[in-house]
């Protein structure tokens, strides 16, 4: 059997593998295998293609000189990704992300020049679809690049997250899908280098435009939208490397992650084809002056006292409970509750915190039961008969303008209503806005009061006044 044949087998165990992998991640307890399946199977398609490749070399096409290339690019790549994993930060973990999907579009781009540089002969009857398949993967990894790129600097906050409001930027990207089209067809004809140029910097500057006209509130979809969009780059790198595995990889985290951007446009009430066009029909709302009136504050001691005597808890952890690290303390807190009789519960908001299932994978760590933790529709009509709401860390996930306000650039998202409890506790450093950058109403009701400092310290301080 010739090694051709052996890495073909491997292939679609290995694509198997990602299916069972990708069945496994869907729930809590199967979570686990699927990781295993994943990391098996990406050990065999990895040994598979080294195996081809160093067949290439001895018998083929191949050179010793591209084995070397190869090795050292996979051995110092590795090291970085490894010191990376070790080193970042839970939540830092959206935009390690975003970054990796930026390197599946580079990557997709230089395999469609390459594929019109050096390329093997090709069937004449095959030739037009080679050059569409060059054209169509460099468009669709130049999207995948930059608009990864733009997703990094705005989750790292190291550019603002509010939406890009270019004059006309609706015709401006339809205007480019419809050049990329013609431009496809012209390539198709006549493969002028010029034109590979073209489509490559009009996919630049599409990616960067897209995702820099999308709001901070929605970003979820956009870092699950770009994900997809680096599936469809690697399938489209499949095609042009004549590798079976690529495309069937590219296939299932494109069209899981358009499956994860349309669940998560549901829970958020948002248009699908409006994110993943841009913000396409989005007007952006004027930031208002309004006067909320006054806040109240309370220390620790007295919010001790106050959930002595609730019958009832529900406690709403969002992104600010991930920088404190707070979940362990919580976990404490929760336990010593229960112990004295309160009904304790978690509420968890679909997009609360900076990536999907962010709050239940660190509840999970700090080993809370997984049955107190209930999802938005689940809690949501409950929080009317509970006296006390700790909303530790979390902001633009409990909102009330989202419901009340139609001129909030959060409007119809489906919040927490936590306002609803009898007392809520809300604790953060101060009175900044949340990452939608949209001031909260909920601080200023006759009901809520401010527990201000680092949510880790304040939680450890209630457990010490218990
Ligand atoms: P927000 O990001 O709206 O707010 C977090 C709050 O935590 C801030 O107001 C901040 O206030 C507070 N905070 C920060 N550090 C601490 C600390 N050490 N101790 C106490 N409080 C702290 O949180 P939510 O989880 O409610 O909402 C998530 C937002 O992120 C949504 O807008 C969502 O769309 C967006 N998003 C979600 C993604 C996802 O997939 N889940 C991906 C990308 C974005 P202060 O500074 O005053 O302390």
């Amino acid at each position: 059997m010739t090694v051709d044949a052996i890495a073909g087998g491997a292939y679609i165990v290995a694509a198997l593998l990602f299916i069972l992998s990708l069945a496994g991640l869907s729930r809590h307890e199967t979570a686990r295998a699927g990781v295993i399946y994943g990391i098996v199977g990406m050990a065999i398609a990895l040994l598979s293609t080294l195996a081809l490749t160093v067949a290439d070399a001895w018998g083929g096409a191949g050179s010793a000189l591209g084995l070397t290339l190869m090795a050292a690019g996979v051995l110092v790549g590795a090291a970085i990704g490894l010191w990376r994993a070790k080193v970042v930060q839970m939540t830092q973990m959206p935009e390690l992300i975003a970054m990796l999907h930026s390197f599946v579009g580079i990557a997709a781009v230089l395999v469609g020049w390459n594929g019109y540089l050096a390329h093997e002969p090709i069937a004449e009857n095959l030739v037009g679809i080679h050059n569409a398949e060059v054209f169509i993967g460099i468009f669709i990894g130049g999207v995948t690049f930059t608009g990864s790129i733009v997703a990094y600097l705005k989750l790292s906050a190291k550019i603002s997250s509010r939406p890009l409001v270019l004059p006309g930027k609706n015709a401006l990207n339809i205007g480019a899908l419809v050049l990329f089209l013609v431009l496809t067809v012209w390539f198709v004809m006549d493969q002028q280098l010029w034109l590979l140029i073209a489509v490559t910097l009009l996919s630049f500057a599409l990616g960067w435009h897209l995702v820099a006209s999308i709001g901070g509130g929605d970003m979820p979809v956009v870092v699950s939208m770009l994900n997809s969009y680096s599936g469809w780059a690697a399938a489209a790198a499949g095609f042009l490397l004549n590798n079976d595995l690529l495309i069937v990889t590219g296939a299932l985290v494109g069209s899981s992650g358009a499956y994860l951007s349309y669940i998560m446009c549901k829970a958020m009430n948002r248009s699908f084809i409006s994110v993943i066009a841009g913000g396409f029909g989005i007007v952006a709302s004027a930031s208002s002056d309004e006067d909320f009136g006054e806040y109240r504050e309370l220390t620790a001691e007295s919010a001790a006292a106050m959930l002595e005597s609730a019958s009832s808890v529900i406690i709403t952890p969002g992104y600010g409970m991930a920088v404190a690290q707070a979940q362990y303390p919580v976990a404490d807190l929760v336990a010593r509750l229960r112990e004295r009789g309160v009904d304790v519960r978690f509420g968890i908001h679909p997009v609360a915190g900076r990536l999907p299932g962010h709050m239940n994978v660190l509840l999970a760590e700090a080993k809370v039961p997984y049955d107190i933790v209930l999802g938005m529709d689940e809690i949501n009509d409950d929080f009317a008969s509970t006296s006390v709401v700790l909303v530790i860390g979390a902001n633009d996930t409990v909102n009330p303008a989202a419901a009340e306000d139609p001129g909030s650039p959060i409007a119809g998202m489906p919040v927490l209503k936590v306002w609803e409890a009898e007392n809520v506790i809300v604790f953060k450093r101060s009175m900044a806005a949340g990452y939608a950058g949209v001031q909260n109403p909920l601080f200023f009701r006759e009901n809520a009061q401010m527990l201000f400092g680092d949510a880790k310290e304040r939680v450890e301080d209630i457990i010490h006044a218990l």
